[in-house]
């Protein structure tokens, strides 16, 4: 349903717990964040209102760290619990993924991955990216994330992290909405602009089978297949206040 990604020099937490909030309007069942710092990957997730996340995070803090993912659900396949709220981590929990929509496919990719030895433990069609992605990193998360989406049927938005890229969120769409914001040293992922023009208002509308790597210093846009994409820049000038 709702999607935000951060990186910067802000705590990343802070920013992704903030641009959930803006995009409560829409309707969610769940929610959940995870985060990258110090080499490692943490996620936290709770059924309900952000108000049970948020709770989580005070008894389970997380670290504020330069990269993070945050969703809200809005279930279609897999009741709204705490296990099937996104992110969705790898069996290693190195690598955390949100997702909006559905992926079609994700009933052969999930027994291919059995079959492989992954332990699959949600009930959502989304988790199968998580794995899938585990698989296919090798330094670049970005091209992970394009070798795996060449692989999905449906449509979809999708924004992760890994452990070993601390300074890097990757997001890829599919007949879903996807927006980039770029900042001074920082760089914003959302479903909405609402999620962040709180903090800068030129972005980016990611196009229909693009795959998008932020860091702090910029952004990067390619197709399916690695290709440079045409980046069509713009400038949000609606009230922030209304
Ligand atoms: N299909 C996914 C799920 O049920 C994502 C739903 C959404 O767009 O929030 O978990």
């Amino acid at each position: 349903c709702g999607i935000v990604g951060y990186v910067g020099s802000q705590s990343a937490l802070d920013v992704v717990l903030a641009g959930l909030k803006r995009l409560e309007y829409r309707g969610y069942d769940s929610a959940g964040v995870a985060v990258v710092a110090d080499g490692s990957l943490a996620s936290r997730k709770k059924a309900g209102k952000l108000v049970n996340l948020e709770k989580e995070l005070v008894d389970r803090p997380l670290p504020a760290g330069p990269a993070g993912i945050g969703h809200t659900r809005w279930a279609t396949h897999g009741g709204p619990t705490d296990t099937n709220a996104h992110p969705h981590l790898d069996n290693a929990g190195r690598v955390a993924v949100v997702h909006n929509g559905i992926i079609e496919n994700f009933a052969p990719l999930r027994a291919e991955l059995a079959e492989r030895g992954h332990d699959l433990t949600s009930e959502t069609d989304t988790e199968v990216v998580a794995h899938l992605l585990a698989e296919e990193y090798a330094g670049d998360l970005a091209a992970a994330m394009r070798r795996v989406c060449r692989r999905l049927e449906g449509a979809f938005t999708l924004v992760a992290v890994h452990a070993d890229a601390p300074d890097v969120v990757v997001g890829a769409r599919r007949n879903s909405p996807l927006v980039v914001g770029v900042g001074e040293g920082e760089a914003f992922l959302a479903s909405d602009v609402a999620a962040f023009i709180a903090h800068t208002r030129s972005a980016i509308e990611l196009g229909q089978d693009q795959v998008v790597e932020l860091r702090r210093d910029g952004v990067v846009v390619t197709d399916f297949d690695g290709r440079a994409a045409d980046v069509r820049h713009y400038h949000v000038d609606w009230d922030a206040s209304a």
